[in-house]
């Protein structure tokens, strides 16, 4: 069984004309469009698959200031607030749930970071408590060795990946915004050298801007604009326990060898924290001395691996970019295979922890691509090359949280020319300027 996402019923004519046309209708696309459109604008959202159906359903639907760079705080705080807000604003549960959200840790190192983090989400507003030895093994009592620590955010929780976006998708098609699935978007094009629509599977659509926010499929779209996008997809795993399992405490919790919280409706999201498979692929080669500093930083928890991956993107890329054929159309949904390995031993470290947690606990499991940028942040800005063009992506694993304030930024840019929130650390501007991008991950 695979995880389940609400299927939504959508447009199926092409707009002739509109002021701006989103492309991928996952949470950065649709978010960004009903924001859009709040502040007037005619948009159109193009998916090529269906919404939601990548990354924004595969999640654990965590959504979280805690541990966040501090570069990008402001938007991850907007951004548990828009969540908060989310359900009443549309009328349709989008399952936020207010919970707060935990790590606990046996590392002296990782709580010295956390501390770090604490004092300056502090200074910016964020409510949170760092946990004494002693609170942590009360809360999160757990077998075999105790916690040293924790630290802890009040007003995180999580949202439910299988039908958020869909449910938002479906308001802001009722408030206006055109929404086309199985509607792949091949190329831009261009009028006397100015940007003046989109091509899309079904023919053209006249835009003035155009937003990319099509996930782990953003940098080739771009490498075929020239744009210089560098992401590398790590491939990540994640699992539902059986309904029957029980914790003793609420709220999502990082432990130091995975990561869990509960389902409405029961059973937990269980996964090991972290871990993943990045395919030698030719964006490697193009981009991968700009990703030393992260897979440095993560090297213990990222698998390398060359295979038959690297072919086939070079094939999908040939065939893109110099015989006319749509990769897009060819992968309507990017569905990975989860790692099973991985998975069993999310299970068998809970179970060292929480021992009602084994592997015979497993119901089921799925795999997701996630775009990650050399620095872990978005980009959420102009594309400093082609006017009129967006960027919208390389949400590095926190897109599902953070595109609930990153889509309200950024159509307010587009819209209003500024945004409410600082966007000058998620420029596309330092991709371009040769300046160090360097990860500062506490998580
Ligand atoms: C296992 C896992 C766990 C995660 N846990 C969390 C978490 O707890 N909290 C959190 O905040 N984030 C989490 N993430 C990350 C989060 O899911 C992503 O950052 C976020 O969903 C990215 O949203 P997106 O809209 O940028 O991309 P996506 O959701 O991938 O959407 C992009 C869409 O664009 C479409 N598309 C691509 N190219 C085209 C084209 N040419 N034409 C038309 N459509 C196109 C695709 O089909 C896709 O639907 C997790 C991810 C995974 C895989």
């Amino acid at each position: 069984m695979k995880q389940p996402l609400m299927m939504i019923e959508t447009d199926t004519q092409l707009p002739s004309r509109l002021d701006v046309a989103v492309i991928g209708g996952g949470a950065a696309g649709v978010v960004t469009a009903y924001e859009l459109s709040k502040l007037g604008k005619r948009v159109g959202v193009f998916e090529k698959g269906r919404i939601a159906a990548e990354q924004s359903s595969r999640n654990w639907g965590w959504c979280r200031t805690l541990g966040r760079d501090l570069r990008e705080l402001g938007m991850a705080r907007l951004s548990v607030r828009r969540w908060s807000e989310l359900s009443a604003e549309i009328g349709a549960d989008v399952g936020f749930r207010e919970t707060g959200i935990t790590f606990v840790t046996r590392s002296e190192a990782e709580l010295a970071g956390w501390q770090e983090w604490f004092e300056f989400a502090q200074r910016c507003g964020v409510a949170a408590e760092m946990l004494s030895k002693e609170q942590a093994n009360k809360v999160y009592a757990a077998s075999g060795e105790p916690w040293i620590g924790g630290v802890r955010t009040f007003h995180d929780g999580y949202a439910d990946p299988s039908c958020a976006i869909p449910l938002l998708a479906r308001h802001a098609a009722a408030e206006g915004v055109a929404v086309l699935q199985n509607c792949a978007v091949n190329d831009l094009y261009f009028e006397a050298g100015r940007l003046a629509g989109i091509e899309t599977e079904r023919g053209m659509v006249r835009a003035d801007c155009v937003v990319i926010a099509a996930g782990a499929w953003s940098s080739l779209f771009c490498l075929k604009q020239k744009i210089v996008l560098p992401t590398l997809n790590v491939y990540s795993s994640a699992s539902k326990t059986r309904d029957a399992v029980q914790l003793p405490f609420q709220g999502p919790l990082k432990a130091p060898q995975f990561a869990v919280r509960e389902k409405v409706g029961g059973g937990y999201i269980l996964a090991k924290s972290g871990r993943g498979t990045v395919h030698i692929v030719p964006n490697s080669l193009r981009y991968g001395l700009r990703f030393k500093g992260l897979l440095a930083s993560r090297r213990k928890n990222i698998a390398l691996r060359l295979d038959g991956e690297f072919f086939r993107q070079l094939w999908d890329e040939i065939g893109y970019l110099y015989l006319g054929r749509s990769p897009f159309v060819k992968n309507r949904v990017l569905d990975p295979d989860p790692d099973m390995s991985l998975v069993r031993s999310a299970y068998e470290e809970a179970q060292r922890v929480f021992p009602g947690l084994g592997p015979d606990m497993l119901d089921y499991a799925w795999g997701g691509a996630i775009d990650n940028t050399p620095d872990g942040i978005p980009v959420v800005s102009a594309c400093d090359k082609v006017p009129g063009v967006y960027l919208c992506t390389g949400f590095s694993g926190h897109g599902f949280s953070s595109s609930m304030g990153a889509g309200r930024m950024l159509a307010q840019l587009i819209a209003r020319g500024q945004s409410s929130e600082d966007l000058q650390y998620l420029s596309h501007r330092r991709f371009l300027s040769g300046e160090k991008l360097e990860p500062n991950i506490i998580y």
